[in-house]
Parts: structure tokens; sequence; C-alpha cells
């Protein structure tokens, strides 16, 4: 009976634990939250999403990234993109959605 209690206040202290580190790991992510440019979601979201990296990035995500940077110029760099589907819907959005200071980039094909 004793060894039964001593289980269930072990279980309980850790159950306690558990819950008061996933409560500040909640909070944590809250305050540190680390908020990302909304173009690149909508950047990637026009990119072939094969996450190949055939334009030499780790994936369509760092591409996107790139792209609203300004860091690349030519869109071709993503080899399976298409020019309809791909690359001129990502050029009308960069020309139409500049940085906060004004400044556009805006890539060519
Ligand atoms: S080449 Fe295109 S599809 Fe492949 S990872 Fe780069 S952006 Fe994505």
């Amino acid at each position: 009976m004793e060894y039964f209690l001593i289980a269930v206040y072990a279980f309980l202290i850790l159950l306690g634990i558990g819950i008061i580190l996933g409560v500040l790991l909640v909070l944590f992510s809250k305050i540190w939250e680390v908020k990302e440019d909304e173009r690149i979601k909508e950047v990637e979201k026009m990119l072939p999403n094969f996450n190949c990296g055939a334009c030499g990035k780790a994936g369509c995500h760092d591409m996107a990234v790139a792209i609203v940077k300004g860091e690349v110029s030519k869109l071709s760099q993503c080899k399976p993109g298409k020019k309809d589907k791909n690359y001129d819907p990502i050029i009308e959005y960069m020309s139409s959605h500049p940085d906060e200071d004004g400044t556009k980039h805006v890539p060519t094909i």
C-alpha cells in the first residue's frame, strides 16, 4: 500500500511539473513569437511547392523569403516554375506589395 501511495505521489508531481512546463512553453512561445512578413506566405503559395531545391534554396519557403527580401532577380531560378502559373503572379504581387519604406523588389523571369 505504501509503494502505491509513493507511485501516486510521483505521478502527481510529474503531472504537475508537466502541466507547469507546458503552460510556460505556450506562454514564452507567445511572448517571443517572431512575426514573419506576410508576403512570404503569399509568395510561397504562388511557387510550385515541390520543395525540390533546384533553385539553390533549401525549399520553397526559403525561395519565398529570398524573393521578398529582393535577393532573387530571376524567377527562372525555380526550374519547375511556369510563367503563367508562378512567375507572372509573383511579379504582379511583388509589384503591388512593396516594403514598408516603399522599396519594391520585383524579380524578372
Ligand atoms: S526550384 Fe521552385 S519548386 Fe523547387 S524548391 Fe525552389 S522554389 Fe520550390
